[in-house]
């Protein structure tokens, strides 16, 4: 590959961050640049629930050192975010106007919390837990042995939920539609995980439809929830839950299929022959389901990276689109998860 061929890979998570360095490991005299919209280098955001458990600090939280980048000659633009691809000039343009050109592009984007339509309009008095920054917002609204209603219940949710009830918090979880996405259970499983959950110590609370989030009344914690029919909770603060929407919109016009997420063949190709996708970002095709599918877990998106990488370098190799993805109880008796094999 010759010195001038340039790689830019548009996120810095765990799909785009395991990719510059096969690429770098395979390639050592390409350029390589990572486009993030984050203030920050790369946080595992697996490790987000720990700000409750003694980490004061962001640089606790670094996958890897500073000089990790300039010893791989990783170019890493950060808080500079992606307006659109122009597919056919082989050009990123980000929001600040400027851009960016590539012989080969990663959009390895990953995605954020979604919310229901129902819960939008009160998104400005819930509280979000994709980044560093939002995580420290919620230490510093939680006084000592505060309560967190959570709504929705999605796996990244139960995560940070063991975790609060670890540290002395509370937990009620209103269950919504998405409660241990995005693992499927049958009726009578959710009924034995869910008397799991409430063993873990956290107030389950399911068939409650929530109508409105309100700021809490004189005296009393800072938020309401309020249920149909009449009747609500009261807690410091509330946050949803409830799945994961790919983060894309900049892809749309750049040539490329999408359905709910960037679509692409078991070797990560999208339907461009420059573009690549990986990680939360993207849907694979499945020969044995005969569709796109989303495939999470730290392990499977960094296997995504790389696969990615090696294609992009002139490897030839399908990722696996058999992945074991059911919940189950562990030997301490709670709910356990193979995207929770982190570590
Ligand atoms: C608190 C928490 C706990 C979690 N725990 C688990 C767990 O236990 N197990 C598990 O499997 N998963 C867990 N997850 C989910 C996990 O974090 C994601 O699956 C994983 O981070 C996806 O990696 P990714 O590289 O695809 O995308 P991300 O890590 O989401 O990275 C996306 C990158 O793209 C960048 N980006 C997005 N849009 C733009 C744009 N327009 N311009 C520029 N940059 C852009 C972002 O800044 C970021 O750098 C957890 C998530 C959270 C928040």
């Amino acid at each position: 590959m010759s010195a001038e061929n340039h790689i830019v890979i548009i996120g810095s998570g765990g799909a785009g961050s395991e990719a510059a360095l096969t690429i770098r490991q395979r390639d050592p005299d390409c350029h390589i640049t990572q486009i993030t919209g984050s203030k920050l280098p790369f946080i595992s955001r697996y490790e987000l629930p720990q700000v409750f458990n003694g980490v004061s600090g962001w640089r606790e939280l670094l996958a890897e050192p500073p000089e990790y980048y300039d010893k791989n000659q990783i170019t890493v633009r950060r808080n500079s975010w992606v307006d659109h691809v122009d597919a056919k000039n082989k050009k990123v343009l980000l929001k600040h106007k400027e851009e960016v050109s590539y012989d080969k592009l990663l959009v390895a984007s990953g995605g954020g919390g979604y919310l229901p339509e129902g819960l939008r309009e009160f998104q400005p008095l819930m509280n979000g837990f994709g980044t560093y920054e939002q995580a420290v917002k919620v230490r510093q609204a939680l006084p000592k042995k505060g309560h967190v209603i959570m709504l929705g219940g999605d796996m990244t949710g139960l995560d940070l939920a063991r975790t609060l009830v670890a540290v002395g918090h509370r937990v009620s979880l209103v269950v919504g539609e998405q409660l241990f996405w995005p693992h499927e259970v049958t009726d009578d499983q959710r009924a034995k995980f869910v008397s799991v959950l409430e063993d873990m110590g956290i107030k389950v609370m399911i068939d409650k439809k929530v109508t409105a989030v309100k700021l809490g009344g004189r005296g009393k914690p800072a938020r309401r929830v309020v249920f149909d029919g009449g009747g609500g909770i009261d807690g410091d603060v509330v946050m949803p839950f409830c799945g994961l929407m790919p983060s894309l919109n900049f892809m749309i016009g750049a040539d490329v299929d999408i359905e709910r997420g960037l679509l692409v063949n078991p070797e990560l190709k999208t339907t461009n022959d420059s573009i690549w996708a990986a990680g939360d970002v993207c849907q694979i095709w499945s020969p044995e389901e005969n569709s796109y599918l989303f495939y999470y877990g730290w392990h499977y998106i960094k296997e995504m990276g790389k696969i990615a990488a090696i294609n992009m370098t002139g490897g030839k190799k399908k990722i696996s689109t058999y992945q074991d993805d059911h919940l189950y109880i562990n030997k301490q008796g709670e709910i356990d998860s193979p995207y929770w094999m982190y570590r």
